[in-house]
């Protein structure tokens, strides 16, 4: 049954993914996240039942809009795909409970400023509120080790940011501070810190990358989001081996 269940939440995933893009890509801007119904930028075609099937449909229409061909972004159906795969492990790793829950409420998360920092560089104030109540809820319906731990990793995130933010000046946005904040409460106080490492150096990496492939300039922000999205999720399934690892080797 799990297999059943693992590939049902892929395509569960995938509809979610379909549907943060949309809200990534409309709260910014103050527009409702229902109406208008999605349409081409270009000339307005109003899409259809298969052109909103999640990477079917930009399969379907081969990457264009059917009216006027304008190319859709390939980022749409990448991480319909990528939503598919991560809600189908998260249910594999923890099954029904209140863990899966969690998790799949930090991917959402992920998900929808991921989206709104590649398309606007932004990380709204609206989205995070609206996580903040539902976080702390869902962190204390779910197994946890002390009542403590997700509000000093909450702070601890928060601070830590508001540290490098206050050094960096402009190297940091004010959003990640606030993010972050809200990461600790998912992740605790120790793990915010490593995923605040993971996410530095998955940037980095991508920086070099698209630095080594042309596809930015030397100056140019990068959207700092995606990295930490990234640093997050590995965080947040793999430190626990992680520490167990650091332990064997050095104590
Ligand atoms: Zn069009």
């Amino acid at each position: 049954m799990t297999i059943v269940f693992t590939v049902y939440f892929f395509i569960i995933g995938m509809l979610i993914t379909s549907f943060t893009n949309v809200v990534g890509l409309r709260i910014p801007v103050g527009e409702s996240i229902v109406r208008p119904r999605s349409h081409c930028p270009n000339c307005g075609h109003v899409l259809g039942a298969l052109e909103l099937t999640p990477v079917l449909g930009y399969l379907a229409l081969r990457g264009k809009c059917r009216v006027c061909q304008l190319p859709i972004s390939a980022k749409y159906p990448a991480l319909e795909l990528l939503g598919g795969v991560l809600y189908a492990y998260a249910f594999y790793q923890f099954g029904w409970s209140m863990q899966f829950v969690l998790t799949l409420i930090l991917t959402s998360l992920l998900f929808i400023l991921v989206m709104s920092d590649l398309a606007y560089m932004l990380v709204p104030n609206k989205i995070l509120l609206f996580f903040l109540p539902i976080s702390l809820i869902v962190r204390y319906l779910s197994p946890y080790e002390n009542w403590y731990n997700p509000i000093i990793g909450g702070i601890v995130g928060f601070s830590l940011l508001f540290a490098i933010f206050l050094a960096s000046r402009q190297g940091m946005g004010a959003g990640d501070v606030k993010l972050f904040g809200l990461l600790g409460i998912f992740l605790g106080p120790l793990d915010v810190v490593i995923a605040l490492f993971v996410s530095a150096f998955v940037g980095s990496i991508i920086g070099l990358t698209l630095l080594g492939l042309k596809r930015v300039e030397r100056k140019q922000p990068i959207p700092f989001v995606p990295s930490i999205a990234i640093g997050t999720l590995l965080t947040y399934y793999f430190a626990d081996d992680w520490v167990t690892l650091y332990l064997d080797l050095f104590l």
